[in-house]
């Protein structure tokens, strides 16, 4: 059985704690490798590595690092077939979401990319007299992500590319789950010349984890995962006197208002609730129809829904891969009936659908009539179950996702300016599409969510990343008069 390693200083690491978890092909159910769980010892080798490359690393010019992040944005397109091979084998998502996911990546690289203009800072000429006050921003030191099965590629790349352009040194810490397609991002890093220790790999669990948070040379902690372990990296990161952004679940609702074009709003509604089997964080789960949508809207959904194929991420004709364990099937499958006895109308039921072969694989169901007491509305299922909510008017809607404890996206499809304009503002989540179901916002600006769908202050890349990897200085300086210089400056006082 092939064991991945941690990559550490520049070279692959062998796992030595004795601990490891098993990595599957989803597709077939079958254990394709194993990775190795880090221990204590082997997370502080990995800090010891990323604090001993970062005084070097932080006095690299910019026209150097910049040069480096060209190159490493070259060899990820030049990889991208494997990287999205490497997602198929082990997250089992079909090959155009795969090949989505290294394009949202490259995305983050080419920000990075714009180093120079990002850490250019700001200038106050004049300010007093003899007196100048320049900002400049400096990186932090060591900063460690922390990164979720279901983008194992594309979450890292929204983390460290800006993180090492802003000076620092990092350790990436990827999900166990699913450990090749990162590990090859970060063997590209090295390919492209950056210096050994500015980017470093430990995979492993909980204990991994909680090494990195406590950690005192590990300066700021980027967190993506579930709203329960979010909270806590924040708790305990921040306690520990740590800067820390934690990206957490969430539950997005979008509104079909009755003027809606109902074939776009199905169109949407079916790709952003089932793609990448609905394990995407900014996955459709609920729908809220308003007025006379409801039945159409859920006509509409139902019948895309006989077209949708359902096989292995490989077969260029799947639409929807299996989920990421058995475990977490049975646990989404087992939503679907308790909706059905808390009341909801299974238009659709995934669970009829039968697969050969021991894969992960479960059917996309379509639940009406849902309501915010049932589970499948309170809970994040986090697979392809996608609920409606029936709502009188577009005030309800509103004060739907207003409850909701999570606030990552919300979208609403109408053809209405001014409605699409008031739900900008009345929409209390932090990415909100306007006939676009999964509003992830383009490279050059952050991500986040509001409420449980994130712990701190700061949004992930774009300017916000830049703003969470650096820490802010002003410098005040003043200088004699030039009329007073001992130097001939040309003014009379001086000869
Ligand atoms: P997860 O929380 O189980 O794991 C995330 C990371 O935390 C992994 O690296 C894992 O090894 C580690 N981890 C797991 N349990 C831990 C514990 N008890 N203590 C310390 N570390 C622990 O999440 P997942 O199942 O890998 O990913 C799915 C979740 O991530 C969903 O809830 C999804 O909504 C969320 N997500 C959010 C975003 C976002 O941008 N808000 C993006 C992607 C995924």
């Amino acid at each position: 059985m092939k064991t991945i390693h941690h990559f550490v200083n520049g070279e692959t690491r062998l796992a030595g704690s004795g601990r490891s978890s098993p990595v599957f092909d989803p597709a077939t159910g079958e254990q394709t490798a194993e990775v190795g769980l880090a221990s204590a010892a082997e997370v502080d080798e990995a800090v010891a590595a990323a604090a001993g490359a970062f005084q070097e690393w932080r006095h690299t010019s910019l026209a150097a690092r910049t040069r480096l992040m060209f190159a490493f944005r070259s060899l990820v397109e030049a990889n991208s077939d494997e990287i999205a091979r490497r997602l198929t084998a082990e997250h089992g998502k079909v090959g155009l979401d795969a090949r989505g996911e290294v394009a949202r990546g490259l995305e983050n690289i080419e920000y990075a990319c714009g180093l120079g203009e990002l850490l250019k800072g700001s200038h106050s000429s004049r300010a007093s007299s003899g007196v100048d006050v320049h900002s400049v921003r400096q990186p932090l030191g060591v900063v460690a992500g922390i990164t979720p099965f279901n983008f194992p590629a594309m979450v890292p790349l929204w983390m460290f590319p800006n993180a090492v352009a802003c000076g620092n040194t990092f350790v990436l810490k990827p999900s166990e789950r699913d450990p090749s397609a990162p590990r090859l991002v970060v063997e590209l890093f090295h390919e492209a010349g950056f210096p050994p220790g500015v980017l470093n790999l430990v995979n492993g669990d909980k204990a991994a984890v909680d090494r990195l948070i406590a950690h005192p040379d590990v300066k700021a902690v980027s967190f993506v995962g579930s709203t329960p372990v979010a909270r806590y990296v924040y708790e305990a990161g921040t306690a520990a006197g740590k800067r820390v952004q934690a990206l957490g679940g969430a539950k997005n609702h979008m509104v079909v208002l009755p003027d809606a074009d109902i074939d776009l709003a199905a169109d949407a509604a079916v790709s952003a609730a089932y793609g990448s089997a609905g394990e995407r964080c900014m996955a459709v789960s609920v729908v809220v129809a308003v007025g006379d949508a409801g039945d159409r809207i859920v006509d509409a959904v139902r019948v895309r829904m006989d077209k949708l194929a359902v096989g292995p991420g490989t077969d260029p004709s799947s639409d929807m891969g299996p989920l990421i364990t058995s475990e977490h099937r049975d646990r989404v499958a087992g939503y679907v009936g308790a909706g059905a006895s808390e009341g909801a109308a299974v238009v659709v039921d995934g669970r009829e659908q039968s697969f050969d072969g021991g894969g992960f694989f479960l059917g996309a169901s379509l639940l009406d009539h849902v309501t915010p007491d049932m589970s499948v509305y309170r809970d994040e299922i986090f697979g392809p179950v996608l609920c409606v909510v029936r709502a009188g008017a577009y005030r309800e809607a509103v004060e739907l996702i207003e409850a909701n404890p999570w606030g990552n996206g919300a979208a609403i499809f109408t053809r209405d300016g001014g409605a699409a304009r008031q739900f900008q503002e009345d929409a209390d989540a932090g990415m909100v599409g306007v006939n676009v179901p999964i509003p992830v916002p383009v490279g050059c600006h952050s991500f986040g969510g509001w409420k449980q769908s994130l712990f701190g202050d700061a949004h992930m890349y774009g300017p916000e990343g830049i703003r969470f990897y650096t820490k802010a200085k002003v410098v005040t300086s003043r200088w004699p008069d030039p009329a007073s210089s001992r130097v001939d400056l040309g003014f009379p006082q001086n000869r």
